[in-house]
């Protein structure tokens, strides 16, 4: 009995010591890497994997690892990109199909720990620009990527209503009054997108949510622990 007692005390102390606390969300509802580990090797079909590993050809500017990004900080150590693997999978359909026309796909960002979402709230904190950290953002899920398009044989971007984060009214999914060249590569992108399960969000062109992104966490690990 003293052993267990000793024991269940141990556990409580130990857990306490080792669950993040955040201040703008249940704790809960987070989860870190010893939670991450124990369901990825119960699903490992649900795991984080490398972009690059599976779309070799993928083109990547990851400006968060860069301080050309709305923060002006480096807010990455590595630049990389990492999604759910059902999303990598559906992302490289998208890029079989560009391909036949010639055109890759350029990814700003993909998987976002959960406490580098706090931190653009807490350098900008207007949740018309940024993700609400009461709600998490479905980058924190592995289940969103923001990217343009290529010219495969330049390697030049195609033209887009406005850069990636771009806080224009311009960057609308459906904004209308813009030069024909750049609704025609927004709806390439958003068509070929949306035919392998993606959904653009309304106010940001480059921005698409993976289909069933319920199903997935919150995940607050660094890119150094997928890897
Ligand atoms: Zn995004």
């Amino acid at each position: 009995m003293r052993y267990l007692i000793a024991l269940s005390l141990f556990i409580v102390v130990y857990n306490t010591a080792t669950a993040q606390h955040y201040k703008y969300i249940d704790s809960a509802k987070v989860m870190g890497l010893r939670s991450y580990r124990r369901e990825v090797k119960e699903q490992p079909e649900s795991r984080l994997v490398e972009i690059k590993k599976y779309i070799p050809g993928i083109a990547l500017d990851i400006r968060y690892a860069t301080t050309n990004n709305f923060t002006h900080q480096r807010m990455y150590p590595q630049a990389k990109a990492f999604a759910r693997l059902p999303v990598v999978l559906a992302l490289k359909a998208v890029e079989d199909d560009l391909k036949a026309q010639g055109l890759g796909l350029k990814i700003y960002d993909a998987y976002r720990p959960y406490s580098i979402t706090v931190k653009f709230y807490e350098t900008t904190p207007d949740t018309n620009f940024v993700a609400d950290p009461r709600r998490g953002s479905k980058h924190n899920r592995g289940c969103a990527i923001d990217l343009g398009l290529i010219n495969l044989k330049t390697g030049k971007d195609l033209d887009m209503p406005t850069g990636f984060d771009s806080f224009s009214r311009k960057a609308a999914a459906n904004y209308p009054d813009l030069p024909a060249l750049e609704i025609t590569n927004r709806e390439i992108l958003k068509n070929a997108m949306q035919a392998h399960g993606f959904k653009v969000i309304a106010t940001e062109w480059w921005h698409f949510d993976f289909n069933g992104w319920q199903k997935f966490p919150l995940l607050d690990i660094s890119f150094a622990a997928v890897d």
